[in-house]
């Protein structure tokens, strides 16, 4: 598949044609049209209670009140060119429908911006993984913001009632290449609360290295931390068109989760992510906003104490007194959004 995705990439006009021609499985098809009509059947007959609160949303939970099966959460497409882990999860979902009684968790499945999905963007109007949070100031009129109600909504719903372990797993792809291929970003809610928990997990899963963000952040995963959730943001290798992924980046986290639904449980496992934490945000307040490095700059690349990181006419961001790593470099933002995130090595 690695060769097959290296020429697609070879020149723009060539790149649709070939998502168009390119024969999807009908899996991968299905859950990027967000169509969960087989998969809800299948646990429907299986004797499964199954939800679908809004579309593109999925819930399916034991039908009987004596059990306390961990929650899991898997959303996928909250940015729409984001591909790999729809169809990880397309794979995942259809071997378990296939057989319906191995599902041993309570399972919320969200496919995030649906109408991005569908032109292959990243949104629409406004970056969906802002908007879950209640102030969403002149975002608040983006196509997206009605979207984040409905995902709220039905995630509130899923993650009330009883004490359950809860799971939160927003999968993502960067845009960038990354010294870490895969990482994570753990949102500030779920630092002190299921921190080992989370990365013992994460590790298990492959992620190499994880980003505690102690600033408030309007991602879906800080919302579902808010509930008490072992929640990230993940990201497995870069974007790429739906149907041509290489999806060996993914492996790994693959294998976790068919197992964690399985078995609801973990085994032990030593391999933690590397740790780091956020220095600063760079906050692109004006159109001036310049960065000190070109487009082509890897997430993680160390910058040296005091150097220049950003311009936006008279504020200078630099970077402190010990060696800095830039994530998500973004200059294309709106003003006053983040256009990156500076971080150091933990501990
Ligand atoms: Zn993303």
């Amino acid at each position: 598949m690695g060769s097959v995705r290296g020429c697609f990439f070879n020149d723009g006009a060539g790149v649709m044609q070939a998502a168009m021609d390119k024969r999807l499985d009908d899996e991968v098809r299905a859950l990027a049209g967000a169509d969960f009509s087989h998969i809800a059947d299948s646990f429907a007959n299986a004797g499964f209670q199954v939800r679908l609160p809004a579309r593109g949303i999925l819930q399916v939970v034991s039908a009987s009140h004596m059990l306390r099966r961990p929650r899991l959460l898997l959303s996928v497409g909250i940015h729409g060119d984001e591909t790999v882990p729809i169809e990880m999860l397309a794979h995942l979902l259809a071997a378990l429908e296939r057989e319906p009684r191995a599902l041993a968790v309570d399972l919320m499945v969200v496919v995030g911006n649906i109408a991005a999905i569908a032109e292959g963007k990243r949104f629409i109007d406004a970056d969906l993984n802002r908007l879950f949070r209640s102030e969403r100031g002149s975002l608040a009129s983006a196509a997206e913001a009605a979207r984040a109600d409905a995902i709220m909504r039905a995630t509130a719903n899923f993650f009330a009632g009883p004490d359950a372990d809860k799971w939160h797993l927003d999968l993502h792809t960067a845009i960038r290449p990354s010294l870490y291929p895969t990482f994570a970003v753990v949102p500030a809610v779920a630092l002190n609360t299921r921190i080992d928990a989370l990365l013992g997990m994460l590790g298990r899963a492959g992620i190499e290295a994880a980003i505690l963000n102690g600033k408030p952040a309007g991602t879906y995963s800080a919302y579902t931390a808010g509930f008490g959730a072992a929640s990230a943001t993940v990201e497995l290798g870069r974007i790429g068109v739906l149907g041509s992924n290489d999806l060996g980046i993914a492996e790994a986290t693959a294998n976790t989760l068919d197992r964690y639904m399985r078995t609801a449980r973990l085994e032990p496992h030593d391999v933690r992510p590397k740790v780091f934490r956020v220095a600063q945000e760079l906050i692109k307040h004006t159109d001036a906003f310049r960065m000190a490095f070109g487009q082509e700059t890897q997430n993680f690349t160390a910058l040296a104490p005091g150097s220049v990181i950003a311009e936006d006419g008279d504020t200078v961001y630099r970077v402190g007194a010990e060696t800095e790593y830039v994530v998500f470099p973004n200059p294309e933002v709106r003003a006053g959004l983040r256009a990156g995130l500076m971080v150091v090595e933990e501990g």
